[in-house]
C-alpha cells in the first residue's frame, strides 16, 4: 500500500501501516507512519516539546492498545467508544493501565481514579 508515512516525510510502499493519535501544533491529527518505525509501538517517537504536549493532552492521545494489551486508561476515558470497538465485555474488564509511563498520566488518573 502506497501512503504518506510522517516519519519519513515521504510517501511510502509499505505492507505494514499504523494510524495513532498525536499534537501537532497544538491539534489531534491522525497520523500514519510505515512499518519500518513501529517496533513495538510508534508512542515514543517525540520530541520535548512534544513530550509536554502529551502531558497537557494525555487523554486526547491515548491509543486503546500498547502492543496486544487492551488499555483501561482509553476504556475510563471513552467508555461508549471501547464498548463499541470491542463488544466482548469480558475482555473490556482485563483492560489494564498499560500508559503509566507515560507523561500525564498521574494527571489523568485523579480526573479518571481507577474503580
Ligand atoms: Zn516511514
Amino acid at each position: 500500500m502506497i501512503d504518506f508515512c510522517h516519519l519519513c516525510q515521504a510517501t511510502k510502499d509499505h505492507n505494514n501501516w499504523k494510524a495513532y493519535f498525536d499534537i501537532i501544533d497544538g491539534k489531534r491529527q491522525l497520523i500514519q507512519i510505515c512499518g519500518e518505525h513501529y517496533n513495538p509501538i510508534p508512542y515514543e517517537f517525540t520530541t520535548a516539546e512534544i513530550k509536554e504536549d502529551r502531558k497537557k493532552y494525555f487523554k486526547d492521545i491515548i491509543q486503546p492498545y500498547r502492543g496486544n494489551e487492551l488499555s483501561r486508561e482509553f476504556v475510563d476515558a471513552y467508555p461508549k467508544q471501547a464498548q463499541k470497538m470491542i463488544k466482548d465485555p469480558e475482555r473490556l474488564k482485563k483492560a489494564r493501565d498499560v500508559w503509566k509511563d507515560q507523561p500525564g498520566y498521574n494527571n489523568f488518573r485523579t480526573i479518571h481514579p481507577l474503580t
